[in-house]
């Protein structure tokens, strides 16, 4: 069978493109070694890791804020197991989803391991044994990633564990000690202290989320260690050992002193590798760069002119629409058009509560870029949307350019963060200055007027209500 077009990956990335290619005109096949399409945000990733937050959260605001709403009710419990199956429904509904849309726009779906016989034909070894070749005039890598892990630690996958095995656990740990404290460890953990665990992240960087904004990493630690995480910051871990249901991490902290953290589970998550095993790229001749990403030039087409790659196993952010957005632009530079993305754009987000969301500088960024900006902040307690629903924490910071008022870029601790940020994104597409934001009108009483105060703050100088 030839097509035009085959997707290796079926994650955002893949099968976004397949949809895109797919409504311009083309003959589309899609290419996914498991059984359920979707790839890793659908199956383990920002799926099920949200339906659990979701749920964890509800049973922290029963046990810890209804009785200040004036709601009393019997100690409520957790039904983990229930809990776990409620996540599976939804991923299931998912992934059914996307292959209903595979069917929608009439993209073949081919179940198995694809790999490279030469740079236009892939071979789909499947399940049952049997293989079947397939021909594309362009082919588009989208075959993601996987977790990474440090060289001394043996993964048991049942108690020294990944993201993965943490989203199917049998029971609640009692004493989660999570190596990592960026974007998995701290919503994984925050799953799991909400649910009663204790939870010891242990952080290499001296600041958790060492890549955001210095102020938002330093207003999430206060806000999590309010809420019964324990940090340890600095801390290089360097064994990791199990003595039957017990767990051991051994750390060295920065006067380096040897620290040893004892729980019954522990998460490893200190980033994600992307994942070209089996692909047959040598087949193709498709060349990966110094940190084993498939190299691509910005078009992001490989080093073989006809085949393309997209989402984590590419550089830049391991992100779910960032994959989705390369999908989009790969489909239609095929088509013959002229798709852009702005990386500087994507926004970032953590589903922690408050939640933590920015886009586009930090001020490390803008101070090492030599930009002269201005800042205004504003704070979330300030609201009277916050005080009405509780949530109190967190503030809105915008940085702007100093000469131009452009706005740079806004970073948020707050309730609904993760949705608010999308009002900067507009803002920044259009090149919106400080001004622009803090002359629109918003709503009252909502969340989003932090970010007008934060703008007129960074504009004028002058927010009304602080
Ligand atoms: P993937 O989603 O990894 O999909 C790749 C697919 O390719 C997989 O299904 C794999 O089986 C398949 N494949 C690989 N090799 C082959 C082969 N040779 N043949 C056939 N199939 C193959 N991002 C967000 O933006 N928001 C979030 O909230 C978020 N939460 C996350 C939570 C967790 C716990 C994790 C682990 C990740 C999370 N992410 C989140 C990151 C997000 O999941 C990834 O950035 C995204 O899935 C990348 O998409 P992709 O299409 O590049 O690859
Ligand atoms: P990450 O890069 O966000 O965080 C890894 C952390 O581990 C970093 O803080 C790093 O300093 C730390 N670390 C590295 N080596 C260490 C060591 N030896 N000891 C102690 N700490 C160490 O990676 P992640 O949390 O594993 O997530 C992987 C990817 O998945 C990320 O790129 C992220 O973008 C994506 N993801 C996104 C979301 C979201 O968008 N909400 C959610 C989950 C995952």
């Amino acid at each position: 069978m030839k097509y035009d077009i085959i997707v290796i990956g079926s994650g955002p990335g893949g099968y976004i493109a397949a949809i895109r290619a797919s409504q311009l005109g083309k003959k589309v096949a899609i290419i996914e070694k498991y059984s359920t399409l979707g790839g890793t945000c659908t199956n383990v990733g920002c799926i099920p890791s949200k339906a659990l937050l979701d749920s964890s959260h509800h049973y922290y605001d029963a046990v810890n804020h209804f009785d200040t709403h004036g709601i009393t009710i019997d100690a409520p419990k957790v039904d983990f197991e229930k809990m776990v199956a409620r996540k599976a429904n939804i991923v299931e509904t998912t992934t059914g989803g996307i292959k209903y849309l595979m069917d929608k726009n009439n993209v073949d779906v081919f179940e198995g391991l694809g790999s490279f016989i030469d740079a236009t034909h892939v071979k789909i070894a499947k399940n049952d044994g049997s293989e079947e070749t397939i021909e594309g005039t362009n082919i588009i890598i989208a075959t993601g990633s996987k977790p990474s892990t440090l060289p001394f630690i043996s993964l048991d996958k049942e108690r020294i564990i990944t993201s993965t095995e943490a989203l199917t656990l049998k029971e609640i740990p009692k004493h989660l000690i999570v190596i990592g404290g960026g974007v998995i460890g701290l919503e994984l953990g925050s799953v799991y202290k909400r649910l009663g665990a204790d939870v010891t992240v242990v952080e290499y960087a001296p600041k958790i989320t060492p890549t955001m904004d210095a102020d938002v990493s330093k207003e999430l630690q206060k806000v999590l260690k309010k809420q019964g995480i324990k940090f340890a910051t600095s801390h290089g871990v360097n064994a990791v050992e199990r003595n039957g249901n017990e767990v051991i991490v051994k750390a060295t902290d920065k006067k380096g002193r040897a620290i040893e953290f004892t729980g019954d589970y522990c998460l490893v998550a200190v980033g994600r590798k992307p994942y070209t095993e089996g692909l047959g790229l040598e087949n193709a001749g498709v060349k990966l760069n110094e940190r084993n990403q498939v190299e691509i030039n910005n078009h992001l087409q490989t080093n073989i002119s006809n085949i393309y790659a997209i989402g984590d196993v590419v550089e830049g952010a391991m992100l779910a629409h960032k994959a989705e957005e390369e999908g989009v632009v790969v489909a239609e530079y095929l088509a013959g058009q002229k798709p852009h993305i702005d990386y500087n754009l994507i926004p970032g987000v953590v589903y922690t509560w408050p939640e933590v969301a920015a886009v586009g500088k930090t001020e490390d960024e803008l101070k090492n870029a030599g930009v002269d900006y201005k800042a205004g902040k504003f704070s979330m307690r300030a609201l009277g949307r916050s005080r009405a629903s509780g949530d109190i924490d967190g503030f809105v910071k915008v940085l702007a350019d100093k000469a131009t008022d452009e706005i740079l870029g806004v970073h948020i601790v707050g309730a609904r963060a993760a949705d608010l940020i999308m009002e900067a994104a507009v803002a920044m597409e259009y090149r919106a200055s400080a001004e622009d934001l803090a002359r629109i009108c918003h709503g009252h009483p909502t969340y989003s007027e932090a970010i007008k105060e934060a703008a007129k703050a960074a504009w004028d100088g002058k927010p009304l209500n602080a």
